[in-house]
């Protein structure tokens, strides 16, 4: 599967080797369960403000159509190619089967910066990308959601793009929709609730109490920003935190809401006056309780996994540790992770609320959204944690192999068609 080939590909193949060798998976299951069952390149030509044509690349990736329908979000970001989109793709249906979801995983995207598009431009971009699209997504065939640098406004474009396609309002097509639009309440903070939640877990696991522990969060933005709140709620000390244009530090806390302002002014982390500047190398590399890297794949390799100083690894983003990081943390033992595949999963996990009210057209308070999604996140960190001792695996290890196994038995429930 050459066409893949990219360092986040590898790193997923990898993973999922690993996991393989333990169920001793057959090697005639392991290529049908591991690569992505179809793809879409597309080009999306858009006219410019300037006047000028540019083309753009999109990508989406359908990894298996065993379970369900697919699911997964859509990325733009410069560097968006096929490879990352494939295994995104993947670790979306480990956490869609980790969680119970009746879904296989998706992925997609555009490589383009929508920092430096004009809202005009983003929209284009955005409708012309689901235009091209149309054929592959669908309530009952795929159904995207956001990702980094995508939002509920550019859902709510795809969503009516589509409902022009059809000839009739398609709510179901795509999920973190504006809630007037049949988003669900409670979709735009799920994720970053998720790891608050799951972070409050492994404290119980650790016997650490919340208001003396403190937390360092890489990536401020939809994921990073509400796991910063939700765990400041129960009484974090945030120390540290950082986005793409740099980091902030702060040994006696940073006052969330002031920075909140400051973000929603300036769109950036940067030159926040209550806190000092900090690489995001020496953040990482900050003595805390909880690490919570929430931005980008790669963070956390062989060549600092030694150097961290934190207790709980909480991985909000996916795919932030590579494997070779994953060795060094296992042995030396003494970080309790929260793997992205279960850590990030309440954002699926309420994208699929959200299909679900839609396809009924029968709408939940938040306090129901929560209160579901509290108790599935409880159920995927009760069967990682006790297969994780039951088995002595890490816990990386335990919610894939979690995952993979019930894509695998699916599949081989079903037969060779999907
Ligand atoms: P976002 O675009 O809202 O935020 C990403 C943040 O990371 C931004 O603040 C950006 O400036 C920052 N960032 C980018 N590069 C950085 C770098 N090199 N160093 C430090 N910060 C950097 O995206 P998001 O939706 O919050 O997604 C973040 C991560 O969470 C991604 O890995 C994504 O796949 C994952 N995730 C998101 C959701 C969701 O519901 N949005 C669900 C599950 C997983």
């Amino acid at each position: 599967m050459d066409i893949y080939k990219h360092p986040t590909f590898d790193m997923a193949c990898e993973q999922f080797d690993l996991v393989a060798d333990h169920l001793q998976m057959p090697q005639e299951h392991r290529e049908r369960v591991k690569f992505p069952k179809r793809s879409l390149t597309v080009a999306v030509p858009v006219r410019m403000d300037s006047g000028e044509v540019k083309v753009f690349s999109g990508y989406r990736v359908q990894h298996h159509l065993s379970l369900g329908p697919t699911k997964g979000g859509l990325r733009f970001h410069p560097d968006v190619t096929l490879g990352e989109v494939a295994a995104l793709a993947m670790w979306m249906s480990w956490k869609c089967a980790l969680t119970g979801l009746p879904y296989g995983g998706a992925k997609g995207g555009v490589a383009c910066d929508p920092r430096k598009l004009s809202i005009g431009e983003l929209e284009r971009v955005t409708r012309r990308f689901t235009q091209e699209i149309i054929p592959f997504i669908g309530p009952q065939i795929d159904i995207p959601a956001p990702d980094v640098g995508s939002n509920e406004q550019m859902m709510a474009w795809i969503m009516d793009s589509y409902s022009i396609h059809a000839g009739h309002s398609v709510p179901g097509v795509v999920t973190g929709k504006p809630v007037n639009l049949g988003g669900s309440l409670g979709r735009r903070e799920a994720t970053g609730r998720g790891v608050g939640f799951l972070v409050g877990r492994a404290m119980d696991v650790l016997g650490l109490r919340a208001d003396q522990c403190t937390a360092v969060v890489q990536g401020y933005g939809n994921v990073g920003s509400i796991a910063a709140l939700s765990m400041a709620k129960h009484g974090v000390k945030i120390i540290a935190v950082s986005d793409v244009d740099g980091g902030l530090y702060n040994a006696d806390g940073i006052d969330l809401n002031a920075l909140n302002d400051h973000v929603a002014a300036r769109k950036t982390v940067a030159g926040f006056a209550g806190a000092e500047p900090i690489s995001n190398t020496d953040l990482l590399e900050l003595k805390c309780d909880v690490l919570a890297p929430c931005a980008l794949e790669r963070q956390i390799t062989a060549a600092n996994a030694a150097k961290l100083q934190c207790r709980i690894l909480a991985e909000g983003a996916n795919g932030p540790t590579t494997p070779d990081g994953d060795v060094i943390i296992d042995q030396r033992g003494d970080i309790f992770l929260i793997p992205d595949i279960l850590c990030n999963s309440g954002g699926v996990v309420v994208s699929y609320f959200e299909w679900v009210q839609d396809l009924q057209s029968f709408f939940w308070s938040e306090a129901e959204v929560v209160d579901k999604l509290f108790r599935i996140l409880e159920q995927a960190f009760t069967a990682t944690w006790n297969l994780s001792k039951n088995e002595k695996l890490s816990m990386r290890m335990a919610a894939l192999t979690l995952g993979i196994k019930r894509v695998w038995e699916a599949k081989k429930q079903r037969g060779l068609f999907p």
